[in-house]
């Protein structure tokens, strides 16, 4: 782990401004994350972390301001462009198909990420998806193997344990090959035991050379993976800099504790 402010930057937002209708989620909100980084968003419910990750992927329009990535703008483009493009995420409340076994949870990567047969045509298993499933196996079973479901690999996805339906989203979002992985409280309901699981897999994802951009309430985590933190608080950045440096700002410790709402 180690902080390079120098390193290339990955993502960048600029005044990023997102209003549903008279509530302003995201406020002005300018933000880098460094090539190799884990970044951590963290802030009480309702600050707009997740708001900020859906303009990020295109999920939401956006109303002021800029997103770039590679330095290329991707404000603008649709979802499926910005995935193909690098960035893949993982969703706050799992999204993944429980009557599909494993390895079709995660081939589901592959149409949304790389131009393949699309979700709808995979779900009816057409001859089109058939070849591309032939040919996409070999990269899936890779990514199964990474983060630990080989063994799993033929199970329907609604037979495994919470925690590790939630490393299969990881994987489906690894196998559309991100430069940087958007992640939305993976730790959400895990117990201890999965928690560090979890977090040896995103240290390993991050070796590989993926920037990781990670939402999460859990201080414990954020202060185990985090080269960078930056803190929300109604949709505005209230504070940035290591955990150590975070977890002693006054600000911070207001917005946590003064207001009762998290
Ligand atoms: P967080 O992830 O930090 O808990 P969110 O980004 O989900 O916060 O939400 C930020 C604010 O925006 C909240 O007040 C939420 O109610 C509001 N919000 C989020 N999505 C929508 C939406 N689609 N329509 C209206 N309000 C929304
Ligand atoms: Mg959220």
């Amino acid at each position: 782990m180690g902080i390079d402010k120098n390193g290339n930057i990955v993502l960048k937002t600029d005044s990023l401004t997102k209003r549903f209708g008279g509530l302003v989620a995201v406020n002005n909100l300018s933000f880098e994350v460094h090539e190799g980084q884990i970044c951590a968003l963290i802030g009480p419910n309702g600050s707009g972390k997740t708001t900020v990750l859906n303009l990020i992927t295109g999920i939401y329009p956006i109303d002021g301001g800029r997103i770039d990535f590679l330095g290329e703008q991707i404000n603008g483009l649709p979802s499926h462009a910005i995935c193909w493009r690098g960035i893949a995420r993982t969703f706050q409340n799992i999204r993944i198909l429980g009557s599909q076994t494993v390895f079709d949870n995660a081939l589901l990567g592959k149409g949304y990420g790389n131009g393949g047969a699309g979700v709808f045509q995979i779900m009816f298993d057409t001859a089109k998806h058939r070849q591309e499933r032939a040919a996409f196996a070999e990269e899936v079973d890779e990514v199964l193997k990474f983060v630990g479901l080989e063994d799993v690999r033929n199970e329907l996805a609604r037979n495994l344990p919470y925690g590790r339906q939630r490393i299969l989203e990881i994987a489906r979002a690894l196998v559309t090959k991100p430069k940087l992985l958007l992640l939305d409280e993976p730790a959400a309901g895990l117990n201890s035991a999965e928690i560090y699981t979890l977090m040896e897999l995103i240290k390993k994802i991050n070796e590989t050379g993926i920037s990781v951009f990670v939402i999460e309430h859990r201080m414990e985590l954020v202060g185990e993976l985090a080269d960078w933190v930056f803190v929300l608080n109604y949709g505005s950045k209230i504070a940035e800099g290591t955990f150590d440096e975070i977890r002693e700002n006054p600000a911070v410790i207001e917005a946590y504790l003064g207001k009762g709402r998290d």
